[in-house]
């Protein structure tokens, strides 16, 4: 089945600074008119009806399809298996993780932030998949799109002690943690290849392309979408 995917970054909408331009987030103060505007430009380039998700850091997972709003209440990894159906995660900084079985015909957008990745809502994706569709977890591509990295993402010393303790030391230099290998690293605990987990090498924190919550505070939302292709 084909199963399509992209990550927006922050040219090509309308709404004006520091939202310039493609800020597709209603939350973030923004004139809802121009996110609107936004919404319907990523709509037509991706040519099919969009799901968004009203993300809250946690690790609720909802599954998608037809009848399903326009934004997905309180989860933040949704799910589906009908071709036709955009499904959205909007970040800045956190990673925007797309999941996909082409064989099943199987889609998922996860927002992995600090917290999310905390509470392992990719691998818990995969599990959703799994059990809700007969995924095999060997079958499952994973693509992170930009976010924040090592490079520029600096905890507190309390935070960088959690990690190291919970995870490990690999993750943490000195107070910069490498969010992407922690991800991809429960991602192979969950059974996928390593050859099919694909961490885009952008910092949205570098890259002046990219909104980044780190670097402006105040700032718009970017996005990855993906979809399973009408047939
Ligand atoms: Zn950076």
């Amino acid at each position: 089945m084909k199963i399509d995917r992209l990550f927006t970054d922050r040219r090509g909408g309308v709404s004006s600074s520091p939202y310039e331009s493609l800020n597709l987030a209603l939350h973030t103060g923004d004139d809802p008119a121009s996110v609107a505007r936004n919404r319907n430009i990523l709509q037509k380039r991706v040519g099919l009806p969009i799901r968004f998700m009203q993300q809250v850091h946690g690790d609720n997972i909802a599954i998608v399809d037809e009848s399903s709003p326009e934004t997905l209440p309180d989860c933040d990894a949704i799910v589906t298996n009908r071709p036709g159906i955009a499904l959205a995660v909007m970040v800045a900084d956190c990673i925007p993780m797309l999941l996909f079985d082409k064989k099943k015909g199987v889609a998922a957008a996860v927002h992995a932030g600090r917290n999310g990745t905390f509470l392992n809502i990719g691998a818990k994706c995969v599990k959703t998949m799994v059990e809700r569709f007969g995924c095999r977890s060997g079958d499952i591509y994973a693509e992170m799109g930009p976010s924040i990295r090592a490079c520029c993402y600096e905890i507190s010393e309390e935070m960088a002690r959690l990690v190291r303790k919970s995870f490990g030391e690999s993750y943490m230099n000195g107070r910069y943690l490498d969010l992407q290998s922690l991800n991809r690293d429960r991602l192979l605990e969950a059974g996928l290849r390593e050859d099919r987990i694909d961490i885009s090498d952008i910092c949205t924190c570098c890259s002046t392309d990219h909104f980044s919550y780190r670097r402006e505070g105040t700032t718009g939302r970017f996005a990855g979408a993906i979809w399973i292709e009408n047939r």
